[in-house]
């Protein structure tokens, strides 16, 4: 996972808990200096441990961090390549970009970054899918992150999360409802 999204991870913990927090989080990990430099690549495993950790300072369940961090995520995405987000009037028409456009100029960014594969499908209802695909199955994060662009485009949705990775599929399918 690359530096910036630990950078964002400490910069949502500093803002709602203070910096001494973030401090007894890495305190708790193991040999963390705390010191993520964006365009780094740092373990998986380093990311899931500090999330592990906050979990229990909170006494929330993962599940509701990861979430949670999906939604702060974008919008620290979002301040530093804003360009991305400011070429859609739309959050569909976004959503649409990110397989084609985003990850292709964010793996130009950032070298390797091993991204999801994205797809996008209109669906005769006038929803449309999102289909996740990634060994890291974080399909949580990834919902997060939808909800942070909807907040973004003033969008409201409805999401569906029915066929999942971690329900014995390949992929996961976030069924989106535009609402307004
Ligand atoms: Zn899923």
């Amino acid at each position: 996972m690359k530096g910036v999204v630990f950078n964002i991870l400490e910069e949502m913990v500093v803002e709602g808990y203070g910096m001494a927090v973030w401090n007894d989080i890495l305190d708790e990990a193991q040999n963390s200096t705390g010191i993520f430099i964006a365009f780094e690549s740092y373990p998986d495993e380093k990311l899931f441990e500090l999330v592990g950790i906050i979990c229990k300072k909170l006494d929330q369940p993962a599940e509701v961090i990861v979430e949670a961090f999906g939604q702060y995520l974008f919008g620290g995405l979002s301040k530093r390549h804003s360009h991305f987000d400011e070429a859609h009037d739309s959050l569909d028409s976004f959503l649409k970009s990110i397989h084609d456009v985003i990850h292709v100029e964010v793996a130009k960014l950032y070298n390797d970054p091993n991204l999801p594969a994205i797809e996008c499908m209109d669906n005769p209802d006038g929803t449309m899918t999102l289909r996740y695909r990634s060994p890291r199955k974080l399909c949580l994060l990834a919902e997060g992150l939808i909800r942070g662009a909807a907040t973004k485009f003033e969008q409201g949705i409805k999401l569906k999360h029915d066929v999942c990775m971690h329900k014995d599929s390949d992929f996961c399918d976030l069924v989106i409802e535009y609402t307004s």
